[in-house]
């Protein structure tokens, strides 16, 4: 099964996408944490990426396009897929179109985590990550069981990211906007579209996400 997870920057795409790759065995392919891992490691995409992600703005089509076309090359892809922070313009679904056709793949839905703008800094700066295994929390809304260690491997070491504040957050949201929340009615046009209430609660949540995904792979 291969699905888009849409919705604003914030919206819970890579808590749920990180749910359902471990219950249902696909992959999550995270532009953005592509483009982190391309920062860390120094490679001229990271360094043209960098100060446009900083600033809250988008990474050119081309460059993350590249990033997708040969991530869903590597044959764990082939076990099925969530997209997670791609496509972002129309350019972009039309170019994943055009990809999955070459490549013999198909798309079985494309779901909306619909979260509206006032509840998106709050949800934003109260992320923070495991510096170890990347596991997600939130300040308020996902805390780790024991203060200060991480759930999934014990590590005490956390992070941040640099994009996380509430600066860049209206360019983010600019950007949501103007440009990928245009997308969704391309989505709706083929049929693929599904959308769930990303203001309730994680499983709430996870709950609306695998109805739909148990319900379309019957
Ligand atoms: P995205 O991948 O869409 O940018 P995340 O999944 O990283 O968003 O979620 C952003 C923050 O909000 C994280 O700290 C996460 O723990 C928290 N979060 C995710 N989903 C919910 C939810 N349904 N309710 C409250 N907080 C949430
Ligand atoms: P995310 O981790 O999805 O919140 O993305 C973080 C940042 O990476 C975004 O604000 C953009 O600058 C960049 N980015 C991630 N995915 C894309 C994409 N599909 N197109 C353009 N920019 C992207």
């Amino acid at each position: 099964m291969n699905i888009i997870l849409m919705g604003p920057p914030g919206g819970g795409k890579g808590t749920q996408a990180k749910i359902l790759e471990e219950k249902y065995g696909m992959v999550q392919l995270s532009t953005g944490d592509m483009l982190r891992a391309a920062i860390a490691a120094g490679t001229p995409v990271g360094l043209e990426a960098k100060t446009l992600m900083d600033a809250g703005k988008l990474v050119p089509d081309q460059v993350v396009i590249g990033i997708i076309a040969e991530r869903l090359d590597q044959p764990d892809a082939r076990k099925g897929f969530i997209l997670d922070g791609f496509p972002r313009t129309t350019a972009q679904a039309e170019a994943l179109d055009r990809m999955l056709a070459e490549k013999g793949l198909k798309l079985d839905g494309a779901i909306e985590i619909r979260v509206p703008d006032e509840y998106i800094v709050e949800r934003i700066t109260g992320r923070y990550t495991c510096g170890k295994c990347g596991a997600g929390y939130h300040d308020k809304f996902q805390q780790p069981k024991v203060a200060g260690v991480c759930d999934s491997c014990g590590g005490t070491e956390f992070k941040r990211r640099d994009d996380d504040n509430a600066l860049t957050v209206k360019s983010r949201l600019d950007a949501y906007h103007a440009k990928t929340a245009p997308i969704i009615p391309y989505y709706d046009g083929k049929g693929l579209l599904r959308v769930v209430d990303g203001t309730q609660p994680i499983d709430v949540v996870t709950g609306q996400l695998t109805g739909i995904i148990d319900r379309s792979s019957r």
